[in-house]
């Protein structure tokens, strides 16, 4: 396969670009990233005209692939030619508002933004409004975002910045707690419950691994923040209609958050991000309330449009049957296949995210339990090996994965996510004989 004109840009890229990219993890792949000329269904065409099936999908937005159904196209082809934006109100952002209110059980209102950041930032400075309190519990090993409240690692007792230029003061006031560990966000709540604004929570930890809750572990969550006052915040920027279909992750958990942060799906592959939750809470940003939120291009028309009929498509298609389909077919045949090849790795993975890490299980014997995605099954002989939480994933051999695994599945014309923690992601492009192609795959780079 030949990767010249690749080559050639990544080159010209790191010229102009910090590390050759606008998003660190797509300087992940091992020794430069392809170039991406096209999509084409599941599949894209990279600078060099090579053709790849294609599992990123653009990190999650693309539900249904790079091809827009008629409807989506027209809708995104028709708003752009009308004058892109406004800076003024049109009916595309009540209509998307109204369908996310009528499917999302625990939304009442939204704020519609640019970016799943942007929906976040804005969630945590309106819990802090709400509660006149400091502090947001976070996950370690959860993603919310390049923002400075969540950028923080170390624990309940020792936060520290994850990034340079975070200031220790802000640090301070994140309580970051192990993920899927009701005990140790018990013992954070009582040190520090007085101050704490919010949860701030995946539902799933998808941006390392993919990390299911045990049973019950949300329903805690909910309750410590109903006895200390703090508000549940789900960040379902990844999850918000991928797990759980319309209904949401929430609705698949059966939990009722105060707040809710989207972003990805919701544009159907133009920038967004959302805000949504009960009437009392969302109302108290400006012009309603004295939270001052704004954006230039917030609910912009073309983004309201690719997004609404993404959503439209799926509730009038069965999208969630195809892409939940192959998902299950993908588990079931990694583990078919890792108990061959690499009985040490973990799959993991729900609807239609998958994913092998490279776990080191002591060759443990893949069990029943695991044919469909880890589910923290206490019964499972694998239990104890599996991640618990995403920072698990980071002691899974990721310099296998990215040296050796991932080049080989790139060489078969398959592209896996770019580094050990992203997710794989299916859409409604795919179909079963990309699926059949990419098991084979795992065969042989394994
Ligand atoms: C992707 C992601 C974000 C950040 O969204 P951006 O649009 O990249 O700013 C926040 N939270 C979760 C759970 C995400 O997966």
């Amino acid at each position: 396969m030949n990767h010249e004109a690749s080559r050639s840009l990544y080159d010209r890229a790191l010229s102009v670009m910090p590390g050759g990219v606008n998003s660190s993890v797509r300087a992940a792949p091992q020794p430069y990233p392809i170039f991406v000329d096209r999509g084409d269904g599941g599949h894209v065409i990279d600078a060099d005209g090579n053709r790849y099936v294609d599992w990123i999908q653009g990190l999650g937005p693309l539900l249904l692939g790079h091809d827009m159904p008629e409807g989506l196209q027209a809708a995104v082809q028709s708003r752009a030619a009308e004058g892109p934006m406004y800076g003024m109100p049109t009916e595309i952002e009540v209509e998307h508002a109204e369908f996310v209110c009528r499917h999302v059980p625990s939304v009442e209102m939204i704020r519609f933004v640019n970016s799943g950041t942007e929906a976040t930032v804005s969630a945590c400075r309106l819990a802090r409004a709400i509660t006149g309190r400091n502090k947001i519990l976070i996950m370690q090993g959860g993603y919310h975002g390049a923002q400075e409240t969540t950028l923080v690692s170390g624990d309940a007792d020792d936060p520290k910045p994850s990034s340079a230029g975070v200031p220790q003061a802000f640090a301070d006031h994140t309580v970051p707690v192990p993920f899927n560990d009701p005990a140790a966000a018990e013992a954070a709540f009582e040190t520090h419950g007085d101050d704490i604004a919010a949860v701030l929570v995946e539902p799933i930890q998808a941006n390392m691994g993919i990390v299911y809750p045990e049973d019950g572990y949300h329903d805690e969550l909910r309750s410590l923040c109903d006895e200390y006052g703090s508000l549940l915040i789900f960040d379902e920027v990844i999850t918000g209609f991928r797990v759980g279909g319309l209904q949401c992750a929430q609705g698949k958990f059966d939990i009722d958050p105060d707040l809710t942060t989207f972003g990805k799906i919701i544009g159907g592959g133009f920038p967004v991000g959302a805000i949504g939750g009960k009437t009392e809470y969302v109302e108290q940003f400006s012009p309603a309330g004295d939270v001052f939120q704004a954006g230039t291009f917030s609910g912009h028309p073309v983004t309201m449009a690719a997004g609404l009929e993404t959503l439209r498509f799926c509730a009038e298609n069965d999208v969630y049957d195809h892409v939940n389909g192959l998902g299950r077919r993908l588990r079931e045949g990694l583990s078919d296949i890792v108990a061959d090849h690499a009985p040490e790795y973990t799959v993991v993975g729900s609807d239609s995210l998958f994913k092998l890490v490279f776990t080191r299980a002591d060759g443990a014997p893949q069990d029943e339990c695991c044919a469909n995605g880890c589910r923290q099954d206490h019964a499972c002989s694998r239990y104890d090996a599996c991640p618990k939480r995403g920072t698990d994933v980071r002691r899974a051999e990721t310099d296998r994965y990215a040296r050796l695994f991932r080049p080989a599945m790139r060489e078969q014309g398959i592209l896996v996510s770019q580094n050990q923690f992203e997710a794989n992601f299916v859409a409604y492009g795919h179909t079963e004989s990309d699926v059949e192609e990419t098991l084979e795959a795992y065969k042989e780079a394994l």
